[in-house]
Formats: C-alpha cells, sequence, structure tokens
C-alpha cells in the first residue's frame, strides 16, 4: 500500500500495526503544503506576519506593529458585518502608517479569496451547504447552520480525510491534501458574506466538523483559529470555536496547549472492539489511552464535548448507555447523542425515536449532561457524516 506524502507535522499517526485505512489507498498524492501556504494574507496570523515582516527588515516590536495593523485592516469588522476586500496597495499601506520598508513583503501576499462558491444547497430547515473550489481545483464543503441568535458554519480542515470510519462518507473519499490556513479563513469570509446577505442571525459560532480532520492538520487549524478569534481581527469568542477529532490522542495536549478553542471528541462507541470496528483510529490510540490523555491535559475550568453518533442495536442499548456513563466519569464533559445519518456503511442505520429517547434518558439518568444533536440539511447532503464534494461534484453518479 502506497501512503501519501504528508507534511511530517501534520501526519496522521499511521505505525505498523495499524489497520491498513482502505480509503488511503485511492487518496491522490498531496501537494506539498509548503509549496503554496504562505503567499496569502490569510495563510498569516499575527505571529506569522510579524515573522515575514522581521525577516524583511523589520525590529521585533516594528514587524509586531505593522502586522496587527494589517490583520485590523484586512479582517476588522464588527464581527458578523460582511467584509468588503480590504484596500491593498501602496497608498493603502502607506494610510496605515506603514513604513515603506515593509511594503514590498506584504503587497506580495494575495488578499483575495483562495476559494470559490461552486455549488449552494439550500435545505428545507434553511442550512445552506456550500461546495467550494481551492485554486487547485480541489472541491470542499462548508455548512451554514442558522439559529435564533446566531448562525454556525461547520468548516473542513482538509480535501478528503485519512481516518476511514465506516460510517463517514467523507472517509470513503481517502485525503488529497490538507487545506491551509487561507483556505479555512475564506470559509468563514464566504459564509459571513453570505450570512449578511441572507439577513439570518450573525455568523458567531464555528465548528470544525466538516471534511477531514482537523488534528491531522493542527498547525494549520491553530493558525487559522489565532486569526478567527483575534480581537483585532475576525474576533470569534474562542468558546464559540469547537474542534472536533476522531481521537488523535498525542495531538490534545498541543491543542490544548495553543488553542483557546473548545474541543469535542467522536466517541460512537462505549467499548474497544465495537469503537475499532467502525474507527480504524482506536486501533493506534485506545479508549483508555483517549480518557487518560484528557485528564491529564485539560485545563482547568475546561471540559469536553462527547459525540456519540447513534446506530440502530450497535451501540444503542441501554447497557451501552450504562458503559458509556461509566466511560466519561471523572471528566468534565457533556455528550452529544446524535442518531446517525445515512452513511456509506447501510448496516448502520440509525435508531428509532423509542430507542433514542430511552438510550438518552439512562444516560441522563446517571447524571451525565446529554444533548441530542437534530440532523440539519439531510435533504441536501449537509448533515454530519455526509460531506463529500469531491464525490458529488466531479464523479458521476453510479449507474
Ligand atoms: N474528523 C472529525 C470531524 C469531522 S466529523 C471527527 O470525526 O470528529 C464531525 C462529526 O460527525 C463526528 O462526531 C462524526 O462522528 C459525525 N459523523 C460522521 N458520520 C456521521 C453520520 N453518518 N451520521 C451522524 N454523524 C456522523
Amino acid at each position: 500500500m502506497r501512503v501519501p506524502e504528508i507534511p511530517e507535522e501534520s501526519a496522521p499517526d499511521l505505525r505498523a500495526g495499524d489497520p491498513p485505512a482502505p480509503a488511503q489507498v485511492a487518496a491522490r498524492p498531496l501537494i506539498r503544503r509548503s509549496a503554496r501556504a504562505g503567499a496569502r494574507l490569510a495563510d498569516h496570523d499575527a505571529a506569522s506576519l510579524a515573522e515575514l515582516l522581521r525577516q524583511a527588515g523589520g525590529t521585533a516590536s516594528a514587524a509586531r506593529a505593522v502586522a496587527g495593523k494589517v490583520v485590523r485592516h484586512a479582517f476588522g469588522a464588527e464581527p458578523g458585518a460582511p467584509r468588503p476586500a480590504p484596500a491593498w496597495d501602496a497608498g493603502a499601506l502607506a494610510a496605515l502608517e506603514v513604513g515603506a520598508w515593509a511594503h514590498e513583503a506584504l503587497l506580495a501576499l494575495d488578499p483575495g479569496l483562495s476559494l470559490e462558491i461552486a455549488e449552494r444547497a439550500p435545505s428545507e430547515d434553511d442550512t445552506l451547504r456550500l461546495v467550494l473550489r481551492a485554486r487547485d481545483g480541489a472541491l470542499i464543503e462548508s455548512v451554514l447552520i442558522p439559529g435564533p441568535a446566531r448562525t454556525t458554519l461547520c468548516v473542513s480542515s482538509q480535501v478528503g480525510c485519512a481516518r476511514a470510519c465506516a460510517f463517514c462518507e467523507t472517509g470513503r473519499l481517502g485525503l488529497a491534501r490538507q487545506l491551509a490556513a487561507g483556505e479555512i479563513v475564506d470559509q468563514v469570509r464566504i459564509a459571513q458574506a453570505l450570512a449578511a446577505e441572507r439577513r439570518g442571525a450573525p455568523l458567531r459560532n464555528l465548528v470544525f466538523m466538516g471534511m477531514g480532520e482537523p488534528f491531522d492538520n493542527l498547525g494549520e487549524v491553530l493558525k487559522a483559529i489565532r486569526l478567527l478569534t483575534d480581537p483585532r481581527a475576525f474576533r470569534f469568542a474562542p468558546s464559540h470555536v469547537t474542534v472536533s477529532t476522531v481521537g488523535v490522542v498525542d495531538k490534545i495536549e498541543p491543542f490544548f496547549r495553543e488553542a483557546r478553542a473548545e474541543l469535542a471528541v467522536s466517541l460512537n462507541a462505549p467499548d474497544d472492539a465495537r469503537r475499532q470496528a467502525i474507527m480504524p483510529v482506536n486501533a493506534r490510540f485506545s479508549m483508555a489511552a483517549l480518557k487518560e490523555a484528557l485528564a491529564r491535559s485539560m485545563p482547568p475550568g475546561r471540559r469536553v464535548l462527547f459525540e456519540y453518533v447513534l446506530f440502530d442495536r450497535y451501540n444503542d442499548a441501554p447497557e451501552d448507555a450504562d458503559l458509556l456513563a461509566a466511560y466519561v466519569t471523572g471528566l468534565r464533559c457533556r455528550v452529544n447523542v446524535i442518531p446517525c445519518n445515512p452513511g456509506p456503511d447501510p448496516a448502520l442505520r440509525p435508531p428509532s425515536a423509542e430507542r433514542l429517547d430511552a438510550f438518552v434518558a439512562r444516560l441522563a439518568g446517571h447524571g451525565v449532561t446529554t444533548l441530542v444533536r437534530r440532523p440539519r440539511g439531510r435533504d441536501v447532503g449537509g448533515a454530519c457524516g455526509q460531506l463529500a464534494g469531491v464525490a458529488r461534484v466531479r464523479q458521476p453518479a453510479p449507474a
């Protein structure tokens, strides 16, 4: 099996002993991130911009000051307001009182969007699934989910995914490439403009629950989060940014160390045997190792959100709720129960309303804070686990 080339710091942790992930066989070669990232303004947070300016000859403090002005100019506005393209020429920089020494390095960066809208699929429930096309033709999906008080955007972190969960359409694609930070940020820029155009509640909530495994692209995800939560730039509250992982255990501590965002972990089964059967990651990182890493790394006052997709007669028995409650005991957490959406494995179906209610009641009865995520955007393939823009748009439907 050929394992696709993956930049070192964001490689999924596939070691000897891991079961082969079938989706990887189909993966196309990755475009090296280093060849692409960094040439766009939105690929930089204030710190990486300051570093670039320091290399262009500025002192550390001048570089930091200019970087702050630039992110404010390019990305700062009232939260939720549409963001017109920033003026970006020597005159605009001079108006910001940016010295001539910094102009060449800054103006070499492209302030424009790295993505364009390839398809809009509005759902009956007001959810809007977007297919976005990157400059190299790669297709990703984002889902805009309006709520009464605020709108949520579900963002993608990779083109495809290497993790090959049995119930997830994205997992079937394999990993094509990483997204650059700017391509993550640009999903938000596009969605902000659309949310304003639709006159719904402003976009104030971000969930990294679209295509991809964020912890397999943690460097770019963290850089995007820093720009998105920078009070000079996009001003998202860190408590309104949630990163969801399959449970890449060795990235949990770095995540908590470097991001103030919230963490969600997809558990989806109450024991190792069943988890491993549907989530190949569990062969490398057991549920005990996952719990230990969470207990050790979670900063005081933070809690984790466990996602538990409910599959009919697979993981939805009352005894499974007991096992799940025992597992989460001792961790500050909430459990989000998600009736499964139709995915690639026809044997994994949603439970009946009765079984769902019984499971939730049993779990809550153990004192576990339990939420139910009602599916949104299912009719347009925009619900959890259904995002597969590449497959839908590029490949003709099987006859
Ligand atoms: N790779 C990350 C983020 C993307 S998936 C992760 O797995 O956490 C976001 C959520 O959708 C996860 O909790 C996942 O378990 C859930 N999901 C995947 N397929 C689903 C399906 N068919 N029905 C319901 N939820 C699904």
